[in-house]
């Protein structure tokens, strides 16, 4: 029989402790240690890889155990954070020489994803957001932190879809749900993939010094509910969490959901990497700060001319002046992540090091400042100057405390300079003295022994000693040396005068180093109250960097500065560039294309074969305004716009062929996304719509929605399409302009010129790419009559599907007339029974494959 065996007082403190962490893996302390129990054990020895033994391997019931040495704890809590998991970390509070009874512990800090601090875990270019999301009468907030840096945010929404789309623009890295969200879990999960929290307490902490006076009470009930998290968890004091800022997602260019991801602005559509997009062509910043200023840019771009213009001058500014811009760019490199460094400056987790690298940083601000004042022009850069102060005094006390090279301990001297402080110059001038006696000692005992090669050494157990090696031995007068410690070869003495001397240098030493250690926490504490002027400082060179990033790659890829009109909605690019697709291109030409969408003109619906160029056409378009928008130069011979308030894109990629059976659903709901917000001032790009679903269906809603868009939203809109009977539109609806992409046959080969020109495409071009694809003769042939006989017997779209559906008579006949043999016979039965309208293209490829092995 077995019996439960009493739990040990500490497995009781363990139990206690870990009830009030159910959602974290509790990394308890003991020793040097950091040990894990019961399924915490199991499932933490799994995800790492660590050996799952036992505590009380004997008894009936073991406890399943694992542990991580406390010196290497970092790595592992970082893996498990990465992996999406919390930790607890528990210490113990008391000294285990001094406690009576069971050493007590506390939880002193809770890591979670969205609330690491710790430099190696964190990405240096990418925010690290915690968001709390509260409903309240419909109505949606968010409030968003990175801890890392203090930026503090907070909005509110209309709709579930746009808090979403809110949350994965800011790539949030756990969400924090009120009460009233919690049965909205299920669905928030549906579409982010990422931890969700729950609040830890009730506790109501007065929070007024973070929030403006006249804060909305929903703003504030989020917020509250986020800085209460955090208070719970990092259990302590936060003084670089910047003032909360409101905005309304309606102050910037809103895009759809499928719109970022799209467009490849932050992440490609290939493989989730920058390469490729839009955020790796603009960033050549020089500090991590830029970098993630840029992607905020990139998250937020303009509504207001004015605002568009200032950042425009200041770019333009950057790429008049080539040599003070490399020159700055110099400075930047050399200026540390500021914001970063005040995070653990008020989280109390800086070394001497870190703040040598703030010094350091410091002392590119009064060269980059008088860089500044040398480029301006037309006081391009007065608010900027205005607001941007070498903070002389920080740098001055950094500068006279901590020396040029400090190690990077905290707690074992050697980080304050001689001179700072007149007690600590006695203890380092004893050690030195000390040190100095003793190799006058060595010196004077050697002449007085005769022993060349006695030697004054120290080690960690004996401290001072003098050493003889064996051979001199009979050279010693033991009655001055005292034997201490006997060697393979050697032997140690002391004397009186050697461990007196010691004792001095000893205790100076220990002194010193608390004495650094205090001085040390002292300037901390003294820079802490600066905080702000850091982060304010941080903010006006992190915006200089990305000026200059902007600069650096408007005048290396030679784009050209956009002008904005605000009292029409046209849009007249001159030989526009996709940026992307030109740079990964290399030495092949990009072809350039006007765009112009004139006061008559809303819709351009585009026709021209598979692969000619449409969609990146169309992209093209989005990314220029988006570049516009956010203050750059556009790649383009000149761009006049206007200002765009929200861009849709309905653009078929990679995974919804992938995902088969889901793409018409998609496609419906960003079509919808786009249809029920979208206004006169939206870009809206649908690419190939309706290709999910029956050809008529799909032709009738392409044709609708192009319908809704001409008549009721007006709304800039470019639309591809491989339904060629769609171009008749023109005839109907003044607004739309038909466009194709040219494409010539050579020698019966198709050419894509990637040249946009006017009017429709005059044939459907689907039986050349086939054969360009390789397929037989024969089929291309018989193809090629069935396509006429279809074309003979279409009328226009709006003929009932129905009856358009049922395959004409003649191509059957043509099919039948023309003598083949067996198998070929069987594929062309197979082609003809295809249910197209079910299929994924790589479906058809896949097929195609199988038939062409058949032949
Ligand atoms: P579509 O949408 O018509 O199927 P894409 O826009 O995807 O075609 O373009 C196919 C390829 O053609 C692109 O990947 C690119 O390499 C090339 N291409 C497109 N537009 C141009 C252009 N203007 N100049 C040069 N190459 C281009």
């Amino acid at each position: 029989m077995t019996h439960k065996t009493e739990d040990t007082p500490m497995m009781k403190q363990y139990k206690e402790i870990k009830a009030n962490y159910e959602d974290a893996y509790l990394f308890y302390r003991l020793g040097d240690f950091y040990e894990l129990f019961y399924t915490d054990a199991e499932e933490v020895s799994q995800l790492l890889e660590l050996t799952l033994t036992a505590r009380n391997k004997k008894a009936d019931d073991p406890i399943p155990m694992c542990g991580v040495p406390y010196h290497s704890a970092d790595q592992y809590i970082k893996k498990l954070i990465q992996m999406g998991h919390k930790v607890a970390v528990c210490e113990q509070v008391e000294d285990a020489k001094q406690a009576k009874g069971m050493v007590k512990r506390e939880v002193v800090q809770l890591v979670t994803p969205g609330t690491v601090m710790e430099e190696s875990t964190l990405d240096e270019k990418e925010n690290n957001y915690l968001s709390a999301l509260e409903v309240i009468e419909e109505t949606y907030y968010l409030s968003y932190i990175d801890l890392s840096t203090g930026e503090f945010k907070a909005t509110q929404l209309n709709s579930f879809a746009e808090l979403i789309n809110e949350c994965t623009t800011i790539q949030t890295k756990e969400i924090l749900l009120s009460e009233t969200m919690k049965d909205l879990e299920k669905d928030i999960k549906k579409y982010l993939n990422i931890l969700i929290s729950y609040p830890r307490s009730n506790e109501n902490r007065d929070l007024k010094q973070y929030y403006p006076a006249d804060l909305d009470q929903g703003l504030k009930r989020v917020a509250d509910l986020l800085l209460n998290y955090l208070a719970d968890t990092q259990m302590r004091q936060m003084e670089h969490i910047q003032p909360l800022e409101s905005y309304e997602p309606q102050q910037y260019l809103r895009m759809g959901p499928g719109a970022r991801k799209n467009l490849e602005l932050q992440v490609s559509l290939k493989d989730q990497s920058k390469y490729g997009t839009l955020y790796w062509l603009l960033d050549e910043s020089k500090t991590a700060m830029g970098s993630r200023l840029l992607k905020r840019w990139l998250d937020q771009p303009l509504l207001s001319a004015e605002q568009i213009n200032i950042r425009l001058d200041a770019v333009g500014n950057l790429m008049n002046h080539y040599f003070e811009r490399m020159d700055l760019g110099e400075l930047l490199k050399k200026v540390y992540d500021l914001e970063r460094l005040s995070g653990r400056i008020s989280f109390q987790t800086v070394n001497a090091r870190d703040l040598t690298q703030l010094k350091q940083s410091l002392e590119q601000i009064p060269h980059i400042i008088s860089l500044v004042e040398s480029i301006n022009q037309e006081g391009v850069w007065d608010d900027w100057l205005k607001e941007v102060e070498f903070p002389q005094d920080i740098y001055e006390k950094i500068d006279q405390a901590i020396v040029e090279e400090p190690p990077l301990s905290i707690t074992e001297g050697g980080l304050i300079k001689q001179g700072y402080h007149p007690v600590l110059d006695e203890y380092l001038d004893a050690m030195h003295n000390g040190k100095l006696w003793m190799a006058n000692l060595q010196a004077e005992e050697r002449e007085a022994t005769g022993i060349k090669n006695l030697k004054i050494g120290f080690n960690k157990v004996f401290g001072y000693y003098i050493e003889v090696t064996k051979s001199n031995l009979d050279l010693v007068d033991e009655t001055r040396y005292e034997r201490k410690q006997t060697l393979a070869n050697a032997e140690r003495y002391i004397t009186p005068g050697l461990k007196e001397k010691e004792s001095l240098i000893l205790e100076a030493e220990e002194k010193s180093q608390s004495l650094e250690y205090e001085l040390f926490v002292d300037l901390r504490d003294e820079i802490k109250v600066e905080i702000e002027r850091i982060q304010k400082l941080a903010k006006y060179i992190s915006m200089l960097d990305v000026l200059q990033s902007l600069a650096e790659v408007s005048e290396r890829h030679n784009f050209s500065r956009p002008v904005f009109h605000t009292h029409t909605q046209s849009v007249a690019i001159k030989n526009g560039r996709h940026p992307v697709v030109e740079k990964v291109m290399g030495d092949q030409t990009y072809i350039p294309n006007d765009v112009i969408l004139d006061d008559s003109t809303d819709i351009m619906l585009i026709t021209g074969p598979n692969m000619s160029g449409k969609s990146t056409y169309m992209r093209q378009l989005a990314l220029i305004i988006i570049m516009a928008q956010i203050g750059c130069f556009v790649p383009a011979e000149s761009a006049e716009l206007p200002i765009f308030d929200q861009i849709y894109t309905r653009i078929g990629a990679m995974d919804d062929l992938i995902g088969g059976q889901s793409t018409f659903m998609v496609e419906m709901m960003e079509a919808n996304e786009a249809l029920q917000n979208a206004s006169s001032q939206s870009l809206l790009l649908f690419d190939e719509i309706g290709r999910g679903t029956a050809t008529f269906d799909g032709m009738a809603l392409a044709e609708a929605i192009i319908g809704y868009i001409h008549d009721h939203i007006k709304a800039k809109t470019l639309f591809s399409t491989h339904y060629h009977e769609l171009t008749e539109l023109e005839d109907r609806m003044e607004q739309l302009k038909n466009v194709h992409v040219g494409a010539v046959e050579d020698n019966q080969e198709l050419v894509f010129l990637h040249k946009i020109e006017d009017g429709p495409a005059d044939k459907s071009y689907g039986v050349q790419v086939a054969k360009l694809a390789g397929l037989p003769d024969q089929v291309i042939q018989e193809a090629d009559v069935i396509l006429s006989s279809l074309i003979e017997k279409s009328n226009s779209p709006h003929q009932a599907p129905a009856e358009q559906e049922e395959r004409p008579e003649e191509g059957q006949i043509s099919l039948f007339e023309i003598g083949r043999d067996e198998t070929e016979a069987a594929v062309v039965e197979q082609i003809k029974e295809l249910d197209l309208a079910n299929m994924t293209l790589m479906d058809v490829m896949n097929l195609v494959n199988e038939l062409q092995q058949r032949l």
